[in-house]
This record gives C-alpha cells, sequence and structure tokens, in this order.
C-alpha cells in the first residue's frame, strides 16, 4: 500500500524538482537552437545564388560534358569507377537513345529518392543528400535526366560514424556537467530547505552557509537574520518565564510556612485546605518550569541506570485499575534494559497515560486507551494511544509548548477533572530529549490520538 502511494508521490516531487524544470528548460533550449541553426542552414544553402551552388551546377555540367552528347556509356563508366560513383541516364521515351546505368565496383545498394533531403533545386539541376550519400540530378537537353549518386567509400563511412557516436558523447558529457554545475548552483535552495525543516522542529541554532549563492546569498542571510531574531524573542520569553519562576518560589516558601503557622480557628478548614491544594498546583507549576529547563539546559541532571522500560511501563498501568477506562497492554515478553533516569520517564509514562484518561474519552463516554512497546531499528518504542475526539490540527503544532492547551474553552478547574497548566507535554518533550529521544504526537479530529516517544537504547 505505501509502496504503491510511495510511487505517485514520488514522481509528483519529482515533477515539481526545481532542479529538473531547470534541467529540461537548458535541454530545450539547446535543442531548439540547435534546430533552428541547422534549419536556418539548410534555408541558405538552398538558396539558388550561393558560391557552393554556383560551383555546384558548374561541376555537374563538367560531368556531363565528359560524358558526352548523346551520353555515352563507355566514357560514364570510366567516370563512375575513378569518382565512385553510380550513373544513370533516364532518357525521354520515345526519344531514339536507350536508358542505362553505370556504376564503380562495390558500391551498396540503391537509395530511394523518399530518404533524401532536397537541399537545392533549380530549373536544371537537384542535389538531395542523406549522411554522406549524395544524388546529383541534371535535366540534359533531349527532356532526359543524368543521375549522379555520390557514394563514401567505407573508411568514409566509418569515420561518418565515429564522429556520430564522438557527437553523442559530447552531448552526454555536456549534459552531465551541466546538471553537476546546476546542481552545485541551486545546493543553497537544498540548504535553506532542510534548515527550515529544522527551524520548523524546534532547532533555532540552525544556520545556513552564507559564502555563494549570488542573489540567493542575500535570501540565506535574511532566512539567517529572521531564525536569529527569532531565536532572541523566544528565549526572551523562555527568560521571563523562567526568571518569574524563580522569583515565585520564596514567597510560595513563605505563603506555605505562614499557612502552616496560622493559628486554629483563623480560617474554616475548607478555605484552608482550597489554599493549600492553590499553592500545591503553584509549586508543581513552578516545579515543572524549572524541570523542563534545567533539562533542556542540561541533560546531566539525568540520574542514569540500567532501567527495565517493560517493567517501568507495566508499574505505571496500575494506576488504571481504579478507573473505567479499558487498557490494552503490548509489552515486550523479556525485559528492555535501557540507561536512563526512571523516575523522569516514569513521568513522561504517566503523563501520557493521564492524558489519555483526560482528553481521550469517546463520544459515549468510554474511554479504550492501547499502550505498546516494543523495539524498532535498535530503538525502543513506546505508544499510548487513545480513541477520543482528538486534537484540532491547527492545535497538534503546539500541543508541546508551554502552558498550551488546545481545549481552552474548558476551566482548568473543572470539574470534569480535565485541569492541567498545560505543562506536562512540555515536561515530557524535555525529559525524552534529555534522553535523546523523540516525542511525536498523531491525531485525527473524531478518530484518536497516539503520542509515541523513541528512545535510543545506549
Ligand atoms: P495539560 O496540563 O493541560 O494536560 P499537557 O501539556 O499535558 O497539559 O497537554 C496540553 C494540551 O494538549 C491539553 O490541554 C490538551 O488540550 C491536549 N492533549 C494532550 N493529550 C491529549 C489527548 N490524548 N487527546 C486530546 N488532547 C490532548
Amino acid at each position: 500500500m505505501t509502496e504503491r502511494r510511495g510511487r505517485p508521490e514520488f514522481f509528483l516531487r519529482l515533477s515539481r524538482s526545481l532542479f529538473l524544470r531547470l534541467a529540461l528548460v537548458v535541454v530545450l533550449t539547446a535543442v531548439t537552437i540547435n534546430t533552428a541553426n541547422y534549419a536556418l542552414l539548410m534555408d541558405l544553402r538552398s538558396q539558388g545564388d550561393t558560391a557552393i551552388n554556383r560551383n555546384l551546377v558548374q561541376y555537374v555540367h563538367y560531368l556531363a560534358e565528359e560524358i558526352g552528347q548523346p551520353a555515352d556509356a563507355g566514357k560514364a563508366k570510366a567516370l563512375a569507377q575513378r569518382l565512385r560513383m553510380r550513373i544513370r541516364l533516364d532518357a525521354p521515351s520515345g526519344g531514339g537513345q536507350p536508358s542505362w546505368e553505370v556504376s564503380a565496383e562495390g558500391l551498396a545498394g540503391d537509395m530511394p529518392d523518399k530518404y533524401l533531403r532536397t537541399w537545392y533545386s533549380s530549373d536544371t539541376v537537384q542535389a538531395a543528400s542523406i549522411h554522406s550519400f549524395h544524388r546529383i540530378r541534371l535535366r540534359v537537353a533531349d527532356g532526359g535526366h543524368l543521375t549522379f549518386d555520390l557514394h563514401p567509400t567505407p573508411e568514409e563511412r566509418a569515420l561518418n560514424k565515429f564522429y556520430a557516436w564522438a557527437s553523442v558523447g559530447i552531448c552526454l558529457l555536456l549534459l552531465i556537467a551541466a546538471a553537476l554545475s546546476m546542481r552545485w548552483l541551486l545546493r543553497p535552495v537544498d540548504w535553506l530547505t532542510r534548515a527550515a525543516g529544522a527551524v520548523r522542529d524546534g532547532d533555532l541554532t540552525r544556520r545556513v552557509p552564507e559564502s555563494r549563492g549570488g542573489e540567493l546569498r542575500e535570501l540565506s542571510r535574511t532566512f539567517n537574520q529572521m531564525v536569529a531574531s527569532l531565536e532572541r524573542a523566544i528565549s526572551a520569553q523562555q527568560r521571563l518565564v523562567l526568571d518569574v519562576s524563580h522569583e515565585l518560589r520564596t514567597p510560595m516558601t513563605r505563603l506555605r510556612l505562614q499557612l502552616e503557622m496560622l493559628p486554629e480557628g483563623s480560617a474554616s478548614g475548607k478555605a484552608l485546605e482550597a489554599m493549600r491544594e492553590d499553592l500545591r498546583e503553584m509549586e508543581a507549576m513552578v516545579h515543572s518550569i524549572l524541570e523542563a529547563a534545567r533539562l533542556r539546559h542540561d541533560a546531566g541532571t539525568l540520574r542514569l541506570e540500567l532501567v527495565d522500560l517493560a517493567a517501568l511501563a507495566s508499574g505505571v498501568t496500575e494506576r488504571f485499575h481504579a478507573t473505567d477506562a479499558t487498557l490494552g497492554l503490548r509489552l515486550p515478553e523479556g525485559p528492555l534494559p535501557l540507561r536512563a533516569d526512571a523516575d523522569k520517564l516514569t513521568t513522561v509514562l504517566r503523563n501520557l497515560l493521564d492524558n489519555a484518561l483526560k482528553y481521550g474519552r469517546a463520544a459515549d463516554g468510554s474511554c479504550r486507551i492501547e499502550m505498546g512497546l516494543g523495539l524498532e531499528a535498535g530503538q525502543a518504542v513506546f505508544t499510548v494511544r487513545d480513541h477520543g475526539p482528538g486534537i484540532r490540527p491547527d492545535a497538534l503544532p503546539h500541543v508541546f509548548e508551554p502552558f498550551f492547551r488546545a481545549d481552552t474553552a474548558r476551566s482548568r478547574t473543572a470539574d470534569d477533572g480535565r485541569g492541567g497548566f498545560g505543562l506536562g507535554l512540555c515536561l515530557c518533550q524535555a525529559i525524552v530529549q534529555a534522553h535523546g529521544g523523540k516525542i511525536a504526537v498523531e491525531s485525527k479530529p473524531g478518530e484518536g490520538t497516539a503520542f509515541v516517544v523513541t528512545l535510543p537504547l545506549r
């Protein structure tokens, strides 16, 4: 299926390739120039009064004179032998003279007129050729025709063949050289495409070389400037969130202490519990922000040990027993060992499963979640798939951004337990990337969502 779908996609990409289009333009231009030149040359040759045509007419008259009037087949035979020709007299019917044909030894067979290209024609003389074979026809005084077929020698023919192949070879070499130089000239476009893809995937450090490209150099420079200012703006934004989170830690600690030390009876138990809950949420939020930032700046903060990912995954599913969700598990038979930070990976798996529980309910209220773990191309692949309403395509690229919540219509403190700060996936991504892995999301509205975590085995 993929194979079948892959082919048209390949041809579609090929047909859109700038390189191919340029190559086509170059080839078409070369062919048109050559054809036009050839046609013009042929036209020039067929013009009656050129030096070569005047000489041709004179030459053919000399030949006719040598044969004599009336034409003498014996003289023609000697001439044909000397000049490697076939000479034919087509005498007019009813005239006194018979038609005849004489030929040099070892000539190829007759050449039908239809293969010949006429390049000169006047009242008395007509000349036509194909490759190195030429036919000149002269109208003689009594209304008959003398035809001279000029045959090339075998050496001449071999030389012609050699030149034909040489010209094909030179054309091919020129085409290859043109293709290589076009590739070389278009390399900045390739660099820009790759760099734009990397920036789209979050690598804001990516730049393109500005060393070459002619007019494309300006485009490369502008691209680099654009990414640099994007990087500055985003890091200023991150800095602000980080600074605010840092600054909030001290007043939050003070608040917690004051709450604990509040004299008995100064607030109702319910109000106190609500304040504690709010504080817990704020602490969790600040913790997530600082944790994600720390992991992004220094993956060394991971406490790496040999972890059995299969055991870790089945451990996390225990929290499901208390829910009404149906969980389909696909774990490997044996252990799947990996050097990782067990606590942090548990946070990832827990967040993904919690999200599936929170957001993955089908329209009828049921919740069916599939969790899979396996080995693919030397990497551990962990998948959590639900059959909920899915994520809108416009929201999908943002789900890993801090504070992003696709379902903004819902209050964070909604009674259905769908509360969240929009920090869970951001933290998951930071943890997975600190392990050298990747996290991706696929979602179709109305069908469900799948998160795929890929971790290199190390
Ligand atoms: P939150 O704390 O809001 O759960 P997350 O970072 O974990 O924050 O998720 C960000 C947003 O992505 C959520 O608010 C939700 O809108 C969306 N989301 C996450 N997981 C799913 C899922 N399995 N199905 C649908 N939407 C999801």
